[in-house]
């Protein structure tokens, strides 16, 4: 396929093969590290805290919160990917903690020009007692085994450093 619009990324990415150093890596996360966190832009999930490719599992939603599917990712990571330290990192000024479900729904209806009413967006009011009950979704799982460390940290996005809450 050609003419997709997506040219100069794949060009990029040529670019990037061209001297790639990861082929014959397994999955494995070397570090032993997850990484639950926000999709947001601003966030450099394996350089923020020294790490490079093959070193975690990262794990991004909008919030960065243990959804049903974080829980499965980190199930896996934990029994089957080397993974003993699982991070929950959401971060401030973060988009779904600082507006309401009806304020992002109007924006999108706004953007979309259609009802976004039936869109569910989980939007979070208290940030860190949100990600208390996620580090307590984790650790208190049936799967995740006693001997991982999971902690919860907020990222500040105008100075680059973790906060640990939990
Ligand atoms: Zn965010």
């Amino acid at each position: 396929m050609t003419g997709s619009g997506f040219d100069d990324l794949l060009s990029a990415n040529r670019d990037f093969a061209s001297d790639f150093a990861y082929g014959g890596f397994d999955g494995i996360a070397r570090a032993g590290v997850a990484l639950v966190t926000c999709m947001d832009s601003r966030i450099d999930p394996l350089r923020m805290i020294g790490l490079g490719p093959g070193d975690a599992k990262i794990f991004r939603n909008p919030g960065g919160r243990v959804t049903e599917a974080a829980l499965e990712a980190i199930v896996l990571a934990t029994h089957l990917l080397n993974v003993n330290r699982v991070l929950i990192v959401p971060h401030t000024r973060c988009a779904v903690a600082s507006s309401s479900e009806d304020e992002i729904r109007e924006r999108i209806a706004a953007s979309a020009g259609t009802d976004a009413a039936w869109q569910r967006f989980h939007v979070i009011d208290d940030q860190v007692a949100a990600l208390g009950q996620d580090v307590h979704k984790v650790r208190s799982h049936p799967l995740v085994p006693e001997s991982v460390q999971v902690g919860g940290f907020l990222y500040d996005v105008d100075s680059g450093l973790l906060d640990q809450k939990y």
